[in-house]
């Protein structure tokens, strides 16, 4: 315990522990209330003792990638929320590469592009973390993380495997059963630490040229000058969320600081000052215009934290 204690009071002196600490400026829609405690580990064993410390006392406990796909509560997050952002290392070996949770997705794509090897183009104006990309199966213009990963370590959240001599548990691709926007670390409640990427080479030229052309047409149709967490909703099947929404006439549709993209109807940008409860109440007012409409459910795609 006292050893425990020693290592808390290292990250606290470090800034690494931080107390109701806003998580506005960690999340790309800039909305959040307080976390009650934000922890920054660096070390697997940092981490592994944080979560068994909260465990132990039933202290919620929240993983935070770069925040790029969270609605996070105006009242924030009670218990613990543990940031990704310290493990984040690259390495390669022939066509593998290996990323660590924290190390940001587009960060990730620079190298492979630098070191000539294609497969991850897909993913490079997708902002957040290999952690959030993997635990969401992040896609983007007919490219999945599905399609290049290879393996992945993770943690058990459980008291019994985070106290085992190896905590670490080793998941084949298959075992992640990725599927639209889903992977088994939700089902799971894993906890991501690392992934291998099979990639193929290429010639650097190419795969940049690619890459700029990717950027382009993503700055052409959304609005990436805006706080926002990317799309909303899932894509329903058959349909184009952005289209049904214009269908309804909800182009720039404003709930106090939030609104509907003019630029990409299945954005909701933060105009200033929005509200976590400004975005609840839009995404439900277009949830059931569309759905009084045209019979449409749209699930959410971004992922609702905290209290609002
Ligand atoms: C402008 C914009 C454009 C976007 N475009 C796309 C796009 O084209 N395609 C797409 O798929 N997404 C897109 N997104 C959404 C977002 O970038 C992705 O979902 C991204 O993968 C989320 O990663 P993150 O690190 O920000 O995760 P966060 O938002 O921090 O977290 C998302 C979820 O992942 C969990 N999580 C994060 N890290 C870990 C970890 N290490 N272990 C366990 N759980 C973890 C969190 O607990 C949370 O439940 C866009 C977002 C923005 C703002």
């Amino acid at each position: 315990m006292k050893q425990i204690i020693d290592r808390f009071l290292r990250l606290s002196e470090q800034g690494k522990l931080l107390f109701d600490e806003p998580l506005a400026p960690y999340s790309s829609f800039k909305i959040g209330g307080p976390a009650d405690v934000l922890a920054k580990p660096d070390t697997q064993k940092d981490l592994i003792d944080l979560l068994i410390y909260a465990i132990k006392r039933e202290i919620p406990w929240f993983i935070l990638g770069k925040g790029s796909n969270l609605l996070i509560g105006d009242k924030g997050i009670r218990g613990l929320v543990i940031s990704m952002e310290g493990f984040n290392k690259i390495t390669r070996d022939e066509n593998y590469v290996s990323a660590f949770a924290g190390q940001s997705l587009k960060e990730l794509c620079r190298f492979c592009m630098e070191e000539g090897l294609s497969g991850l183009e897909f993913a490079c104006g997708i902002p957040g973390s290999v952690g959030g990309a993997v635990f969401m199966n992040a896609g983007a213009y007919e490219g999945e993380i599905k399609d290049v990963l290879y393996c992945s370590k993770c943690l058990t959240p459980t008291l019994k495997s985070l106290q085992s001599t190896n905590p670490i548990l080793h998941l084949k691709k298959e075992a992640h059963m990725f599927s639209y926007r889903h992977s088994a670390l939700q089902d799971r409640g894993l906890i991501h630490l690392s992934s291998v990427f099979k990639l193929s080479p290429a010639p650097r030229v190419d795969i940049l040229k690619r890459m700029e052309e990717l950027d382009q047409m993503r700055n052409d149709k959304q609005p990436m000058d805006m706080p926002s967490a990317g799309s909303v909703f899932k894509r329903p099947p058959g349909h184009f969320t952005g289209k049904l929404v214009d269908d309804c006439g909800l182009r720039g549709f404003r709930i106090g600081g939030a609104s509907i993209s003019n630029k990409h109807c299945g954005f909701i940008v933060n105009l200033g000052g929005a509200t976590a409860k400004d975005v609840k109440d839009l995404i439900e007012h277009v949830q059931s215009t569309v759905y009084e409409r045209f019979k449409v459910h749209l699930e959410t795609e971004i992922r609702q934290v905290g209290e609002m």
